[in-house]
């Protein structure tokens, strides 16, 4: 298992990691086969969202004695509700129900302590200027929890938060579906059977949002990383294509700042089918080319640093630099930090001597050698 950074948190977490959603359905004995199986696979970062009871108690008897192992994703405002779970804002049951989080679990503190599921501008503002940051921050001051966090679908949204100095991470939806999509308030609308047929490529929303949280080192974990299984076949998948589990994660784990995806699992073979990532070869991981031909919304013309037009004869690391460039285009003055990695590159634009074998070996058709030429520009 390879670990990550995530961010500037100071935790390193597995590149593959649990959402523990799907343990929902099952009783105490499969929920353990299940974390125990990611445990062997060198998994140790696990996502709790849920409010249900069981669940939860069947996560901490699982985990019983061995807490340290995991790094914890738990989250604020996910109440149980009269037998149902409710997202709510209201302090007295926002507290009762993250209570219940660390008893049910078994612990005395949570790393990640998410601000739960905001997609909505307005929200995002109320909960930032108000009693519910106070409580979460009051939580990090006693050192119940570590950092915080929020989840949201809305790129908008993780972008407020990412720039807003309170929040450390994002638990984020990412899948080249999404990525289709400008930001919703709505999540239904990602779900929609048909996407607006002039889109084609990742949006520039999210783009953003992507690479401000880069910038800033605002770690981001993925959620629905299959679109909800949408992406595995040709009928259901918006780009008439079926993509597989370990290309949906290598599209995910080669997001900008991202860190970890948090795959959902029923049994330890669920587990096995995503830890193979970890051995897969570069053509099993290959999404590039899938996306380029699919029959609707192929992405063209847009670097997704997918590292397919490797080797360069002049040893340039391509993704790298289009990374690098693209991070550093979007800022008025290119930051320090950015133009110090690009220095310390082995080789990078002003190498480039034109020869266009990455063009052609580019399966989204984007013009490298002019691209080098702008980086070469903008880092002198
Ligand atoms: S230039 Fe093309 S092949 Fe190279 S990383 Fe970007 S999208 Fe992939
Ligand atoms: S065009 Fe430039 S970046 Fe592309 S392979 Fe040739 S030397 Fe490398």
């Amino acid at each position: 298992m390879r670990y990550r950074d995530l961010g500037k948190t100071g935790l390193k977490v597995s590149e593959i990691g649990l959402g523990a959603e799907w343990l929902e359905r099952h009783n105490a004995e499969e929920v353990k086969a299940v974390i125990d199986c990611c445990e062997e696979q060198g998994i140790n970062i696990l996502d709790c969202w849920m409010a249900e009871p069981n669940v939860r108690s069947n996560i901490g008897k699982a985990i019983a004695g061995k807490r340290e192992k995991w790094i914890i994703q738990g989250h604020f405002g996910s109440t149980w509700q009269d037998g149902q779970y409710v997202r709510t804002r209201e302090m007295d049951k926002v507290r009762v129900a993250f209570e219940d989080l660390l008893t049910r679990l078994g612990t005395d503190y949570i790393d990640l302590g998410m601000i739960h599921f905001v997609d909505e501008e307005a929200e995002f503002h109320q909960i930032m200027e108000g009693e519910f940051l106070a409580y979460v921050k009051e939580q990090k001051e006693k050192g119940v929890i570590r950092h915080i966090g929020m989840s949201t679908h809305n790129p908008k949204v993780g972008k407020l938060a990412a720039m807003s100095g309170e929040i450390e991470m994002l638990l984020f939806s990412i899948n080249p579906a999404f990525d289709l999509l400008p930001a919703s308030e709505d999540m239904n609308t990602y779900f929609a059977e048909d996407y607006d047929e002039n889109l084609g490529g990742i949006h520039p929303d999210r783009a953003d949002l992507y690479q401000t949280c880069e910038r800033l080192g605002v770690g981001i974990n993925v959620m629905k990383g299959y679109a909800g299984g949408r992406l595995f076949s040709a009928a259901s998948s918006p780009f008439g294509v079926a993509l597989t589990p370990v290309q949906c994660i290598h599209y995910a784990l080669t997001r900008p700042a991202v860190a970890s995806i948090l795959a959902g699992y029923d049994t330890p073979e669920h587990v096995m089918d995503a830890v193979a990532y970890e051995t897969a070869s570069e053509e099993e991981k290959d999404y590039a080319n899938v996306l380029a031909k699919a029959p609707r919304h192929a992405y063209s013309g847009q670097c997704t640093y997918c590292g397919h037009c490797a080797p360069c004869p002049a040893g340039i690391d391509i993704a790298m630099v289009n990374k690098l460039y693209d991070l550093a285009a979007m800022q008025e003055q290119v930051p320090a930090s950015i133009k110090a990695h690009y220095e310390a590159l082995p080789a990078n634009a002003k190498d480039c001597i034109a020869c266009g074998g990455c063009e052609e070996r580019c399966p989204f058709g984007v013009r490298v050698a002019e691209k080098m030429e702008k980086a070469q520009d903008l880092f002198g």
